[in-house]
């Protein structure tokens, strides 16, 4: 059994807040949301970082893109919102199982800290 958070959510061991689902691609709420909308996508299959991409898998990204453009539009984002990929150390990923934040419903600063 997986001992990945984000698995156990893929496979409905450990409770979320789904807010969209397709045969690849999961997007639920984030638990300690930093903005008033704030869902995480992440693919269903466990792939540690974004480095970890490869010829077979990167086609996720793409279909993660397109989760995160539907369910924008479906929560009525056209204001406009923000989609961060934390990658390794540097980037502040804590877990490590590929995941989006879609940051939305107040205006974010830039550069990002
Ligand atoms: P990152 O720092 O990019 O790895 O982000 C990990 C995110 O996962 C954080 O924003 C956490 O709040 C979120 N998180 C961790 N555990 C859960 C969980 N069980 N359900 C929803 N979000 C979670
Ligand atoms: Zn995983």
């Amino acid at each position: 059994m997986s001992e990945c958070i984000f698995c156990k959510i893929v496979n409905k061991e450990i409770p979320s807040d789904i807010v969209y689902e397709d045969e690849n691609v999961l997007a639920f709420k984030d638990l300690n949301p930093v903005a008033p909308t704030h869902i995480l996508f992440i693919p269903k299959k466990h792939i540690p970082t974004l480095l970890d991409l490869d010829s077979e898998t990167q086609h996720l990204v793409g279909e993660i893109h397109r989760a995160v453009v539907y369910v924008a539009k479906e929560l009525g984002l056209e204001k406009g919102f923000r989609l961060v990929g934390n990658c390794n150390e540097h980037g502040g990923q804590e877990v490590f199982h590929i995941h989006y934040h879609l940051l939305a419903g107040r205006e974010l600063q830039w550069p990002p800290g």
